[in-house]
């Protein structure tokens, strides 16, 4: 064979082989160093740290930094490289210092490691320190150098490094040590922790202390005469303490964090929230604790929302303090766990009804007893108004009347104005919630009911004059804006009907809610830039006597409003409201006679949404003819046209009457019809035919003595027609196919008949039993 052909050989071999090796040095490196499990990190808007759970393999290790604190990375280049910034990964001056040293000692005494190859060694776990390593670990930091800038060694080296315990990397360890951020270390403390590394078991109490501060001492020379910090500095940092017990980590808004790691997962979470502002509520909610403590009442949820960015700025997921060993449900975080809505949802459904013109903010509404299928619904304080204006109905937050309104809405309907305003519970049906859908039937999260009203009030915030808001949502600006109206002001009878009152320096917009049986009480509250929402309760879901919205969520919620900036109020929408005229006493649409008799009255003006409808004119207002002296009510045939007074008189339907008269003393009931008329009364649609107005009944004895009872009965215009019957407050049954007859037994005295019909007429009758 030809000699050329073998160094054409030796070449291509030679050449290969440096290919190969080339190769596999540009492999050599795990594309990701480090793998280890971190801690879950929470840092409140200005970067503090609020809290940190401990990582899954028992080590506080933060999720790695970016950059190094200049302090830190002075002293520990100083004390561990102090050529880092210069050498290519290894240091060959410190090699031939190290291999001088080793011969004349006759064993290794110096590892000449460089910054970057005791990030490999870290990289590459617990391994013997043999020959063979030190120089895998050289060759891979020199190919770690032409990957990584020198910071990003830096910050690698930082945030892996043993610092002692269980504490690994400069974060953890800065706040473990110090109770601090490693931005805010001074340079004793920054020097304490650049010898750990190296030592990491000189941080234990004991003898180590005195090596531990010789070290650190002899840093802070090191860094003297290398000029970086000046003699005095020097002398000071000297001075200061060596760290003593590890500090708890900080476990504010904890619930936060424990909701944020559920869904994403070990890592470090920016948060949007105010770090003294939480501390603040955190507090708050404390004192109410202690407080609610007394009833039994040991949960309390609050979250406050920025309006414009829709994150929280508080979170406060569940009380913390005097847990014990009996945590009463504490680690749950109420905002995200779905509860009864109580009345909080009625906001809705009336400014829903403003936009589609089907109510007016004063329209009366029927107050009195409701009866539908199985579902009888009371008022809070088990009383009923007769009529009350719809504006009464949310700021009262009257249950039987929200619950005619929900029935003319309807049902369906109303769940798809509640799904479209981010209520993400609400996913059942109309059959399965009903009508007591607006009481408290459903489900919904504090984090929910947050994000309705936040969005309410955004659509009002980024309202122009030219149109529409930005977001869509189910209701109008208008509508919003009326709703808002009417929930402002800090006094206002509720749920207990008792007043109350609360000292509030702001002008928020706010609903609360109880659900059945005492079990959740709710508030949440508007305004141009912040959503307050509370509840308080028992996670376990034990209700307890008086723990209603307004007695133990809206002082709470009060009080975190006045920690809040100020803020202004809403802007009028004025491109989605008109002013129309209604009648003084039923808020429907003024009529011709409403204002009849009153020259110098004027109607009231409302302002309201445009709407494609409006409520019919004032039904109440009627005129009646009255005998010469009005003590009676007259028709032609028993009074001359010309003698008779024509009058317009405000008449409500008898049931509502009935009970109007209790709380209105100024009610005038009609004068009594002329003696030849009797008998075509009750021409309306229901007419009661046993008994008559003012009869006495007399039931039927049985040979047991024991009374049979007596048989109502009625008829309806429409064959159709289902009726309800109540003997006075008690609801006796429903009677429908034209066949309208009702037993009862009622007992000896007076009493009053009352009977309805799906579409809210009624007739009534007072009588006497014997
Ligand atoms: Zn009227």
């Amino acid at each position: 064979m030809p000699k050329g052909k073998d160094k054409k050989w030796v070449k291509i071999a030679i050449i290969s082989t440096l290919a190969v090796l080339l190769a596999c040095y540009l492999a050599c490196l795990p594309r990701h160093l480090f793998q280890s499990p971190v801690c879950a990190v929470l840092e409140s808007s200005d970067g503090t740290l609020l809290g940190a759970r401990i990582a899954a393999d028992g080590q506080w290790r933060f999720p790695a930094i970016d950059t190094v604190p200049e302090k830190f990375a002075k002293c520990i280049i100083t004390f561990e490289d102090k050529r880092f910034r210069r050498h290519f990964g290894v240091d060959p001056l410190a090699v031939g210092r190290a291999l001088r040293m080793n011969a004349a000692a006759g064993k290794v005494r110096s590892g000449a490691s460089t910054i970057t190859m005791q990030t490999i060694r870290l990289s590459r776990g617990d391994r013997d320190r043999t020959i063979g390593e030190k120089i895998i670990e050289a060759i891979l930091a020199t190919r770690l150098e032409l990957r990584c800038s020198k910071d990003k060694i830096l910050a690698l080296y930082a945030s892996n490094a043993p610092f002692g315990s269980n504490v690994i990397g400069l974060p953890a360890a800065a706040w473990r040590y110090f109770g601090r951020s490693a931005d805010e270390l001074s340079w004793a403390e920054s020097a304490t922790l650049a010898v750990l590394p190296n030592a990491p078991a000189l941080i234990h109490p004991g003898k180590n202390r005195d090596r531990l501060l010789a070290k650190r001492n002899f840093l802070l020379d090191k860094l003297c005469a290398a000029g970086i910090i000046d003699l005095e500095e020097c002398r000071l940092a000297k001075d200061e303490p060596l760290p003593g017990k590890p500090h708890p980590m900080p476990e504010t808004a904890y619930h936060y964090l424990e909701t944020l790691r559920l869904e994403g997962g070990d890592r470090l979470y920016r948060s949007s929230i105010d770090y003294g502002l939480q501390r603040r509520a955190e507090a708050i909610l404390e004192r109410h604790a202690e407080a609610f403590a007394t009833n039994g009442v040991n949960n309390i949820a609050a979250l406050v929302v920025d309006v414009h960015t829709g994150k929280p700025v508080i979170y406060c997921g569940n009380v913390r303090s005097g847990a014990g060993e009996n945590l009463n449900g504490r680690e749950v975080d109420v905002i995200r766990a779905p509860r009864s809505s109580g009345s909080t949802l009625k906001p809705l459904l009336y400014g829903a009804m403003l936009d589609e013109g089907s109510i007016l903010p004063g329209m009366l509404i029927a107050d009195t007893p409701f009866h539908y299928k199985d579902f009888s619904p009371n008022n809070f304080n088990r009383t009923f108004d007769g009529a009350v204006p719809a504006r009464d109905v949310i700021r009262r937050s009257l249950n039987v009347p929200s619950v005619r309104m929900l029935q003319e809405y309807g049902i369906d309907r109303f769940i798809g104005v509640l799904r479209e305003a981010g209520f993400t519970t609400i996913t059942r049906g109309a059959e399965v919630y009903g009508l007591s859908l607006i009481l408290g039937g459903a489900e919904i999260r504090l984090c929910d009911l947050a994000e309705a009203y936040r969005r309410m009030a955004l659509l009002l915030d980024e309202y122009d004059a030219q149109g529409r808001g930005k977001q869509v949502f189910p209701l109008s600006a208008g509508a919003v804006w009326c709703t808002f109206n009417e929930l402002t002001g800090v006094t206002r009878p509720e749920e207990e009907g008792d007043w109350q009152s609360f000292n509030s320096v702001r002008k928020v917009a706010w609903k609360t809610g109880t659900s059945y049986g005492n079990r959740d009480a709710w508030s949440v509250g508007a305004t141009p830039d912040y959503i307050v929402a509370v509840w308080a309760g028992n996670c376990d879901g034990e209700g307890r006597p008086l723990l209603t919205g307004v007695g133990y969520a809206a002082p709470v919620m009060f009080d975190l409003f006045n920690i809040l900036p100020p803020t202004g109020w809403f802007s009028v929408p004025e491109n989605d409201l008109v002013e129309i005229a209604v009648c003084p006493q039923s808020g429907h649409p003024v009529s011709d006679i409403c204002l009849e008799g009153h020259p110098e009255a004027a109607p009231d003006t409302v302002l309201v949404p445009r709407a494609p409808r409006r409520p019919d004119v004032c039904p109440y207002h009627r005129i009646v003819h009255l005998s010469p002296d009005r003590s009676c009510q007259v028709d032609s045939d028993c009074c001359p046209v010309a003698e008779m007074v024509n009058e317009s008189w405000f008449v409500l339907p008898p049931a509502q009457e009935w009970y109007y008269m209790r709380s209105h003393s100024d009610y005038r009931r009609l004068p009594p019809l002329h003696p030849s008329m009797k008998g075509s009364a009750g021409s309306g649609i229901i007419d009661i035919i046993y008994p008559q107005g003012g009869m006495t009944v007399a039931s039927p004895v049985a040979l047991d003595s024991r009374s049979r009872g007596v048989v109502f009965s009625a008829a309806h215009a429409d064959p159709d027609a289902t009726l309800y019957w109540h003997l006075d407050d008690s609801y006796l049954g429903s009677t429908s196919h034209g066949q309208h007859k009702m037993k009862a037994v009622p007992s000896p005295g007076s009493h009053l008949l009352v009977i309805t019909d799906t579409n809210g007429n009624t007739a009534s009758v007072r009588f006497e039993a014997r």
